[in-house]
């Protein structure tokens, strides 16, 4: 008899272990924030050690606040300053991510959004060792902004506030490259931006400039990197979109056509590359040198979704005199217009 109640206290005593405060914590190991597509955000919890379970995960958003509680957790060696990676091309809508042990075993993760999300959903993920995954707290959060709409090309669209950032290639000390009766790439680079921001202001956008006369944005004579920092530090944190206007060059007067840009990981600044390159080759006329990825630094220091686009080559004799003209550099706008409406207009791209 004795025995059976011993063992009875036992299960007890095993049992309260398992659900309560004496259950071994789990600890984070990672955060990740990356796009699941183009309308879900998704902020990736991994954690070793104990397990998480339902009732230990609540979540609630405010202001664009995502805030995740989990019970019977630690920060490990998540801190404040590191640990939460926000991977390029959500760096648009995920403006911070802190983390903090608010009570002891207890840590509250704040995702701060640029945008109030439509809707957050939370699952978990149990480990999976042959991906070499943790066990995971999975947060998606359906993007407002996102909403497919069909593209209006009649420039009707509403660019709703966003910020688009304009930087003309080149300026002040720095012309460029010079087509053989003279023309400079500084000065089709700056015309063509100037058109795109009129008509884009005109779509309801924000458009900030890195500069929008002959000049130097950091100085003239210093170096490259110091010069393309000061036009990725134009862009105003809130900024969506970045797209620096640039002519392509090449010693042999025959080489032609136009290309765009993107840093090789970015998946949103490959779409928008992809529709500034579809926008350009609408306009006809120019060889499609196609979509490409590269490390250019305003694109790879850029907080946004950037796109470099070479509008031609300033080098070949028919293309200079296009880039020259007023009529080519306004289309050249629309088409740089076009393209961040269908940016903002339409989902689905993969
Ligand atoms: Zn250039």
């Amino acid at each position: 008899m004795l025995k059976r109640i011993l063992t009875c206290l036992c299960m007890f005593v095993v049992l309260t272990c398992a659900t309560t405060a004496f259950a071994k914590p789990a600890e984070l190991t990672g955060i990740n924030a990356f796009d699941v597509d183009d309308d879900t955000l998704r902020i990736e919890i991994s954690y070793r050690g104990g397990k998480l379970f339902d009732d230990n995960v609540s979540v609630d958003e405010t202001s664009g606040i995502v805030r995740v509680d989990l019970d019977n957790a630690l920060p490990g060696r998540i801190s404040r300053a590191s640990g939460a990676k926000i991977q390029s091309d959500v760096k648009d809508i995920v403006e911070k991510i802190t983390v903090n042990e608010t009570k002891a075993r207890h840590t509250r993760i704040q995702v701060f959004l640029a945008t109030e999300p439509e809707a957050v959903n939370v699952s978990l993920e149990p480990a999976d060792s042959a991906a070499k995954k943790d066990a995971r707290v999975i947060v998606d959060v359906k993007k407002t902004f996102a909403e497919p709409e069909p593209a209006d090309m009649s420039g009707n669209f509403n660019g709703g506030g966003r910020v688009i950032v304009i930087d003309p290639g080149h300026g002040g000390s720095d012309a460029g490259a010079i087509g053989p009766t003279g023309v400079s790439e500084k000065s089709v680079s700056l015309a063509v931006s100037l058109k795109a921001q009129k008509l884009l202001t005109a779509n309801g956008y924000r458009v900030v400039m890195t500069r929008t006369t002959d000049v130097d944005v950091a100085a003239p004579g210093v170096s490259d990197a110091t010069e393309l920092q000061a036009r990725v530090d134009k862009a105003p944190p809130n900024a969506a979109v970045f797209i620096s206007v640039h002519c392509n060059a090449f010693s042999n007067g025959n080489a032609n056509g136009m290309e765009t840009y993107h840093a090789p990981t970015a998946v949103q600044g490959r779409r928008l590359a992809t529709l500034l390159n579809e926008e350009l080759e609408r306009l006809g006329g120019l060889n499609n040198r196609g979509v490409k990825g590269a490390r250019f630094y305003v694109m790879t220091h850029s907080k946004c979704a950037a796109s470099l686009i070479e509008l031609g080559f300033i080098t070949n004799p028919r293309e200079e005199k296009l880039l020259a003209s007023d009529d080519y550099q306004q289309k050249l706008a629309q088409a740089i217009t076009n393209a961040v409406n269908r940016y903002f207009s339409q989902g689905g791209f993969n």
